[in-house]
């Protein structure tokens, strides 16, 4: 069967009840096709033992041996923490094992007993140290016996996590889905598999997850990443020949729009006025418009397709406008309400929650042709949101969504106008290869008065300093977010998280301040409840995950704290600091990094120092990453490409594309036996 025919919800594996699956649709996975379809982050190499004190440091890999526990003691707050001295079983060498917030420890693990370890065990003081551990039991018997066979645990892949999802459960799961879904079938004709000598796809999904070593990993990798971009070629190029009903808009300025923009408490960037000229012509030409418009967080890319919105809808067409996540949806929804209020467009806002009879009175209207512009998340393709005169389709953050949902919008309409948004830049040459026809406009000017973010990289010696800072802005009636990668403690994880530092903050550093807590786990409604009291004032600070990342506006907000920064990509990072430095005050971002931090990620970081320029970041970040890092493209957030590289892999992609050009050209209506896997495949999508 092909791998998108899993469409199995991930409830029906043992083990994933409603939470689990709550955050596993948060990483966007609902069926076990997107389970397995996951890739790995990274990979943890198990498969041969590092001894205590052995542990290199410019390979990045872990101590992995076995130990005998000499001793296990709790300390700290509230007995909270707890010490495990440990030796080594080969070489006697001793390490201490600080296990933060992991009470659980002193009641699983026990003096006297063997332990396989794995952990990032480093010199501190005179002694050895790992704060990032595993430990399993072992039996004395299995390890005189069996020895290092124990240890080969093999190379284990690291995913993205959510809530409370642990790469333990990951790995189950991942596991577990494999071995009920059977054979994988190929989906790119055998021809060509034999001509590039691809991996079978089957194997290929199972490598990627557990590989049983690094050439057939990097194998794995090659025969996914050509499917993946041999369908995006496909799709791109496969425009099946339409009567063109096109109906292209006037160019001209409607006097509404002149009144609009004149009623703006600001005058147009040069920039701005340039690229609504580029997208008013686009539109008024033969072909449906194809435009790419970046342009740095806060420049003034949204407001361009709000402006750009009105035009369409002065020509009488319909805008729909999608944003990648339900609150940025609101959020835009709110905004356009509000700047639309005297203009007599009819704005309204759709997303999954909304059911029964107002949404069919929501759609009803949408089909009647009364609703101007319909604002909203993915929920915009739904199969029964039909449009009476779709025209012009505008997606924010566009690298969040797949081709194939962009596809599904489009085809709502006839032939619409589309306008691409994106704050994460792409080399011109690339977008052509990856999207085929794309204009591209840039708005590298800034709205005016605004001043450069300040940031520091901050370590353990200054979050004093830094906390004192930050409170004196907010003394001065400015306001901050507090940035942490996880919600609560429930993993176990060593990484700071929400609830914690809330409770830290607001008892020990600002009681004097009105804060609270945001994360994905609130009811949507809560959430943006939250935001609108942050966004009037009537809160100092926020404390939250990464759902401030996007598109958020509170001009007030002058301080962002990111911590354990270095576990954020570089445009992720540029992105939070967006969040501030919004209006003409002064704006401070602090990236706070562990002692735990690589060299390469220390210089990762000071990029951020070095530069505001969200278009040199991407390419620094680019230039960083070096060859055989399989995390690479996902940095560069800007195609939602899951196996393939588009810096690396730009000889495959040629060839793709040319193999794509050779069988469409053969054989247009994909009907000879070898290309008829395509056809299926594609029947699928
Ligand atoms: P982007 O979508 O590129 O992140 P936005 O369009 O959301 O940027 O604009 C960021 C903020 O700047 C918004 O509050 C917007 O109202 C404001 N803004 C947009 N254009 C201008 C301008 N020409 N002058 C001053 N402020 C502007
Ligand atoms: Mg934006």
């Amino acid at each position: 069967m092909f791998v998108g025919e899993l469409s199995q919800d991930i409830k029906t594996l043992t083990g994933v009840g409603k939470k689990t699956r709550e955050d596993y649709e948060n990483l966007g996975v609902h069926t076990l096709c997107d389970l397995v379809s996951m890739t790995p982050r990274g990979y943890e190499d198990r498969s041969h033992r590092i001894c205590i004190g052995r542990q290199n440091a410019d390979d990045g890999s872990w101590t992995n041996t076995f130990v005998r526990v000499e001793s296990v003691s709790e300390f700290g707050p509230g007995r909270k923490n707890v010490k495990i001295i440990v030796r080594d079983t080969e070489n006697n060498q001793k390490a201490f094992l600080m296990g933060f917030n992991r009470t659980y420890l002193s009641k699983t693990v026990f003096p006297g007993a063997f332990y396989h370890l794995y952990g990032n065990v480093t010199p501190y003081g005179t002694g050895l140290t790992a704060s990032q551990f595993e430990l399993k039991p072992v039996r004395e018997d299995d390890l005189i016996v069996t020895g290092d066979l124990l240890l080969d645990q093999g190379i284990l892949p690291v995913y993205a996590l959510s809530g409370a999802l642990t790469q333990k459960t990951l790995r189950r799961d991942v596991k577990a889905a494999l071995s009920i879904v059977g054979h994988i079938d190929d989906e790119i004709p055998q021809s060509l598999i034999d001509k590039y000598r691809l991996m079978p796809l089957d194997k290929a999904f199972r490598e990627i997850h557990f590989p049983s070593s690094d050439k057939s990993l990097k194998e794995a990798r090659r025969a996914l990443a050509f499917r993946e971009v041999f369908y995006l070629q496909l799709e791109t190029k496969r425009r099946p020949p339409v009567e063109r009903k096109r109906h292209a808009i006037d160019s001209r300025t409607y006097a509404a729009e002149t009144k609009f923009i004149e009623s703006l408490p600001f005058t147009l960037t040069a920039d701005q006025v340039k690229v609504l000229d580029e997208i008013r012509k686009d539109m008024s030409g033969p072909e449906s418009m194809n435009r790419l418009l970046q342009g740095d967080v806060g420049s003034g890319k949204t407001l361009v397709a709000w402006v750009s919105a009105l035009h369409a809808i002065c020509d009488g067409a319909q805008v729909a406008f999608m944003a990648p996540t339900e609150l940025l949806a609101r959020q835009h929804a709110q905004v356009a309400a509000n700047l639309f209020k005297d203009t007599g467009v009819t704005v309204a806002f759709l997303n999954g929650e909304v059911h029964g009879r107002p949404r069919q009175l929501l759609l009803d209207q949408l089909k009647a042709g009364n609703i101007d512009l319909l604002i909203g998340t993915h929920a915009l393709f739904s199969k029964d949101v039909e449009y009476r005169n779709l025209r012009y389709v505008i997606i924010d953050e566009q690298h969040r969504f797949g081709v194939e949902q962009r596809r599904a919008l489009l085809e709502k309409g006839i032939e619409p106008d589309v306008l691409l948004m994106t704050a994460t830049p792409i080399p011109r040459t690339l977008a052509l290869t990856v999207f085929g026809n794309l204009n591209v406009s840039t708005i590298r000017t800034m709205p005016k008065g605004r001043l450069p973010v300040i940031t520091y990289l901050v370590d353990d010696s200054k979050r004093d300093k830094m906390y004192e800072a930050v409170g004196v802005e907010m003394k001065r009636g400015h306001q901050a977010y507090f940035v942490y990668p996880r919600i609560d403690d429930e993993g176990n994880s060593d990484l700071r998280d929400v609830e914690s530092m809330y409770r830290f903050l607001s008892t020990e550093k600002y009681p004097a301040f009105r804060g609270t807590l945001i994360h994905s786990r609130l009811p949507e409604e809560e959430k943006i409840a939250i935001l609108n009291d942050f966004a009037a004032g009537k809160l100092d600070y926020l404390v939250s995950t990464s759902v401030v990342e996007v598109g958020i506006d509170v001009p007030n907000a002058t301080c962002m704290v990111v911590e354990h920064s270095e576990n954020f990509g570089l445009s992720a990072l540029h992105q939070l600091r967006g969040r501030v430095g919004r209006s003409t005050l002064q704006s401070w971002c602090f990236l706070v990094y562990e002692k735990t931090i690589t060299e390469d990620g220390k210089k990762r970081l000071s990029v951020l120092r070095r530069t505001n320029d969200g278009f040199e970041i991407a390419e620094e970040d680019l230039k960083i990453r070096g060859p055989g890092e399989l995390s690479g493209l996902k940095q560069s957030g800007f195609l939602h490409l899951k196996f393939a590289d588009l810096e690396k892999d730009v000889s495959m992609m040629a060839s793709a594309r040319d193999e794509v050009d050779a069988i469409l050209a053969s054989d247009p209506g994909l009907i000879s036996l070898d290309n008829a896997v395509i056809r299926q495949v594609l029947a699928l999508k």
